[in-house]
């Protein structure tokens, strides 16, 4: 975070309650359900927590918010401590909601024995209609009348598992004309004879969320709990739960979800996508998942950098993803290895050239001083770009065209003499001669041109795999648009080009290195790739394309 931004509303409540000697240090967590892969809405919140903590001293403990049997899984919790990890954060330590089940049964029996908390025996229909409406108080049934005693062994038959599904639960007993509905004498306890993928068979009854979270905080004395705007009528009991169990009083603060335009951001539309068989797995590099940004090339630095310009707000908004990938190409530019790939191959015969192994050398990166060069064979017959040809250009055209020059990016300035075309009198081949003395570093020919382009050597170019990426939906407000979400994905979105050519310095392509193939777009390896087989990824294009899109309109 840069020093001369002013202050977010919790970075403020923090200095604040720091000043006040309130705390001495402060404490966040970031408690994920383990029931999917975690999206670029956890990074913002991610980086939220965890930076406040590094920022003011503190600690961060990732919690699993654990307490919902049926919908967690292992396989979700080893994706959420890798995305955290790769992001750059360590958390203090990594705890389970349903760690604290034994606790939880204690602070519930202590409600009960305070008389705040009763069995009820009531289906759900009939506690939904006793609740009333927010204009309408609602009414309390017989069982609020139990007495503690009975209260008591109910509670513990319950947890003994004497009954069945739905036939009992336990409410807290506050008030049942609140305006606020949660008020109204909310579960806290159901019965739900499920395998725990962590506490297997020993509970069949489960606290719900809001007698586990703010519990959880207090036991691990949160100082700061932050969540979402959709929370704010859950402080309310957070608060009353913590003033009647008389444990560590932690915070609530809510701050705006991330929405992004063109993207969906709901651990259940994520499934579909990949149940549904619209991408090939929760990484696949169109996902806004952590892992799917990942795969894509995006740099965990540069998901870091967005958080912060987005900032904290308090308010609902949506973010142009054009911002998030603007992140990216800042970072990727910075560090990405120059390379030349070339996607529509026009074969070039340099009629006039002789040389044998030559060895030309470009930068990796203008952009770092320290990036070194590399090798690029040279010979007599390249591959350029066939879009980069004309045979009947216009003004102002300056790629190559018949009695043009251009340069051979860090190689030659190169003039078409001659066409050669098929039967059909399509284009095949170009003859050109280049121009010895135009050598890129030391060129004495005098000659200025205003086109470069790249090329590989047709002998020395290595083949790969090119897949192109496009948004994965076609409206800007996914969640606002009509119809099912599905209904609006972009049927573009992959491109694959199976045969490209590559220079050969991207035989030694890494997983963990970033490449810009010049003129093309950034791009890195993909997980496909295999010992001879090359598979690049294109992480985001060098412009914005959309944008120079919705100008046009
Ligand atoms: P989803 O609706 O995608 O399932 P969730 O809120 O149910 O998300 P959790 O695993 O419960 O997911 O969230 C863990 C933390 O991440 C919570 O503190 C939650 O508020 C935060 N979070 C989730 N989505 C976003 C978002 N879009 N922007 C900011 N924070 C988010
Ligand atoms: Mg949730």
């Amino acid at each position: 975070m840069s020093e001369d931004k002013s202050l977010n509303f919790i970075e403020e409540i923090i200095e604040k309650d720091l000043a006040d000697g309130k705390y001495n240090s402060i404490s966040t967590r970031f408690p994920p359900e383990p029931n999917g892969y975690l999206h670029i809405g956890h990074a913002k919140s991610i980086c939220l927590n965890f930076g406040l903590a590094l920022k003011y001293g503190g600690k961060t403990n990732l919690r699993f918010d654990d307490t919902n049997p049926t919908t967690e899984e292992t396989e979700y919790v080893e994706s959420i401590k890798d995305d955290v990890r790769w992001l750059g954060f360590n958390w203090a330590e990594e705890l389970y909601a349903s760690n604290y089940f034994d606790q939880l049964y204690v602070f519930a029996v202590q409600l009960i024995s305070k008389g705040l908390a009763y069995v009820d025996d009531s289906n759900s229909d009939e506690i939904a209609e006793q609740k009333g409406t927010p204009t309408v108080p609602g009414k309390r049934n017989a069982y609020a009348e139990r007495t503690v005693e009975e209260n008591l062994r109910l509670f513990e038959e319950m947890k003994n598992g004497k009954y069945e599904d739905g036939a009992k639960v336990l409410r807290a007993k506050i008030d049942m004309a609140s305006p606020n509905m949660l008020m109204r004498d909310p579960i806290i306890y159901r019965i739900k004879h499920a395998h725990h993928h962590r506490t297997g068979d020993k509970w069949c009854i489960y606290p719900m969320y809001d007698f586990a979270h703010g519990q959880s905080d207090a036991i691990e004395n949160i100082t700061h709990s932050i969540c979402t705007l959709e929370f704010i009528p859950h402080r309310e009991l957070y608060d009353w739960f913590i003033m009647q169990l008389e444990i560590f009083p932690s915070k609530q603060y809510e701050f705006a979800r991330l929405n992004m335009t063109y993207t969906i951001m709901s651990k259940r539309k994520l499934l579909r996508l990949v149940n549904e068989g619209f991408v090939s797995g929760w990484d696949d590099p169109r996902m806004s998942t952590i892992s799917g940004m990942r795969r894509r090339g995006y740099t965990a630095k540069s998901i870091r950098e967005f958080c912060d310009k987005i900032g904290v707000a308090r308010r609902e908004n949506l973010i142009d993803v054009g911002l998030l990938e603007f992140c990216v190409r800042e970072d990727l530019n910075a560090i990405a290895l120059r390379r030349m790939v070339v996607f529509d191959p026009l074969k070039v015969v340099l009629t006039n050239y002789e040389g044998a192994g030559e060895l030309l050398h470009s930068e990796n990166n203008p952009e770092d001083v320290n990036g070194g060069s590399r090798n690029i064979p040279f010979s007599k017959e390249l591959y350029i770009e066939r879009d980069d040809f004309m045979e009947n250009p216009p003004k102002k055209y300056f790629r190559l065209a018949p009695g043009q020059m251009v340069r051979l990016k860090s190689a030659y300035i190169i003039q078409c003499n001659e066409v050669i075309k098929d039967a059909a009198g399509n284009v095949t081949e170009l003859h050109c001669t280049y121009i010895p003395e135009s050598k890129s570093g030391n060129d004495t020919s005098g000659i200025h041109v205003k086109g470069t382009l790249h090329w590989v050597s047709v002998s020395h170019a290595v083949e790969a795999e090119v897949r192109l990426y496009d948004r994965l939906f076609i409206v800007e407000d996914v969640d606002g648009a009509e119809g099912e979400f599905t209904d609006h994905i972009n049927p573009h979105s992959l491109q694959v080009l199976p045969k490209v050519y590559a220079e050969p310095a991207l035989k030694e392509a890494k997983a963990d290195e970033r490449y810009q193939f010049l003129r093309k777009g950034y791009f890195c390896l993909d997980k496909d790739a295999a010992s001879g087989k090359l598979v690049f990824n294109r992480t985001v294009t060098l412009k914005d394309g959309w944008a120079k899109e919705s100008k046009k309109k």
